[in-house]
């Protein structure tokens, strides 16, 4: 998608703080923490968002939330946890339109959201 800014990261036309990469996604840190680790989850290809998902892609979900757990726990958060989340459109508070799951961790963080 020309003017998605996740894909530009994808690209590399855009840089950011990778974490990890493979064939079918990519982690990289938030540009704006709000918790000491804060990073993002995302598919290499553009899907904008979680309604759009279709039935071929469950197995690449799988895959982004297993990695989002595993670099959870290499990033400190395995004893005491984190926050995996996914903001949808409008009223979910999704800002960028391209599927992301986000981690945060490294304090304790206040439920519900506001
Ligand atoms: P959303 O509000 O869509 O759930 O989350 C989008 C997230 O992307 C925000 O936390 C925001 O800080 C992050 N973000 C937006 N633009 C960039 C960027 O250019 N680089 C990185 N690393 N993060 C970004
Ligand atoms: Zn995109």
């Amino acid at each position: 998608m020309d003017n998605c800014i996740f894909c530009k990261i994808v690209s590399g036309a855009i840089p950011a703080k990778r974490i990890y990469e493979d064939d079918e996604l990519l982690a990289f840190h938030d540009v704006s923490p709000q918790a000491p680790v804060h990073f993002l989850v995302i598919p290499r290809r553009h899907i904008r968002n979680i309604m759009e998902l279709a039935p071929e892609d469950v197995a690449l979900v799988g895959h982004l939330l297993h990695k989002a757990q595993e670099l959870a726990a290499k990033l400190g958060c395995a004893e005491k946890g984190a926050r995996f989340v996914i903001n949808c459109k409008s009223d979910g508070g999704q800002t960028v339109d391209h599927l992301h799951i986000h981690v945060l961790g490294g304090r304790p963080l206040a439920w519900p959201p506001g």
